[in-house]
């Protein structure tokens, strides 16, 4: 199937103007969360019309794959705010902190150590955003809810300041109770940021509280395997 470079332009749109709905359905201003484009596994031919419809923010889940993608973007275009929004080895956190200005994907002492790390060194302050395994998936990244103040505190004492919490709910039940409890844990905590919501279910995030969705499918047509 081809695809025109309009048709994910309109779906930008149609995700832009969903969004906007579903915060005013809640009684939020309009522009309560911001939307993350998620552009892994999309080449740079598919991205380069969104970055023209006025699209700036963008999620990946590689950090390979995001160097090679986005190097020659981010000179072109200055104010482009790419997303960590994948599962984060220590190994590589000096690389993610120099390329992305938001990791989501925070979830234990040896990443958030080597983060820390990487930040001091290079001086940069990517927003950070815990990741929680919200439904308690043995497969899913994110750290255990009984883990959280713990590793709230670890992060403090690294001297980093945590913005949010992020999370993936289990992919068969309905979505709304997680986003609930995330939200719960992210007031408990005293933080503002809210990284929930994809594709299926980001209106639903908005009305509980999202301050940030990631929603990839419902912009570039569905993922091919
Ligand atoms: C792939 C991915 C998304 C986007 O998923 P869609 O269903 O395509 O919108 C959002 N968040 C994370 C963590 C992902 O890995």
């Amino acid at each position: 199937m081809t695809r025109t470079v309009s048709d994910s332009a309109q779906r930008l749109n149609a995700v832009r103007e969903a969004m906007a709905a579903a915060a005013r359905m809640a009684r939020r201003p309009a522009d309560a969360a911001q939307l993350i484009v998620v552009s892994k596994t999309q080449p740079v031919d598919a991205i380069l019309p969104l970055i023209a419809a006025g699209q700036r923010q963008f999620g990946e889940n590689r950090v390979q794959e995001a160097q090679g993608k986005w190097l020659d973007a981010r000179n072109r275009f200055n104010d482009l705010r790419l997303h960590l929004i994948g599962q984060l080895q220590s190994n590589k956190a000096a690389a993610a902190v120099a390329l992305f200005d938001a990791i989501h994907t925070l979830d234990r002492p040896s990443v958030i150590d080597a983060v820390a790390r990487a930040m001091a060194e290079t001086g940069r302050a990517p927003d950070l955003f815990v990741q929680v395994n919200i439904g308690e998936e043995p497969q899913k990244g994110g750290c255990a809810i009984a883990d959280l103040s713990a590793l709230l505190d670890h992060a403090r004492g690294a001297g980093l300041a945590v913005m949010g919490l992020m999370a993936v709910p289990p992919a068969d039940r309905e979505a709304a109770p997680y986003f609930a409890l995330l939200r719960k844990l992210a007031e408990r905590h005293g933080l503002p940021a809210l990284s929930m919501g994809m594709s299926d279910d980001f209106e639903t995030a908005i009305q509980l509280g999202a301050t940030h969705v990631r929603v990839g499918s419902r912009v570039f047509g569905p993922r091919a395997g």
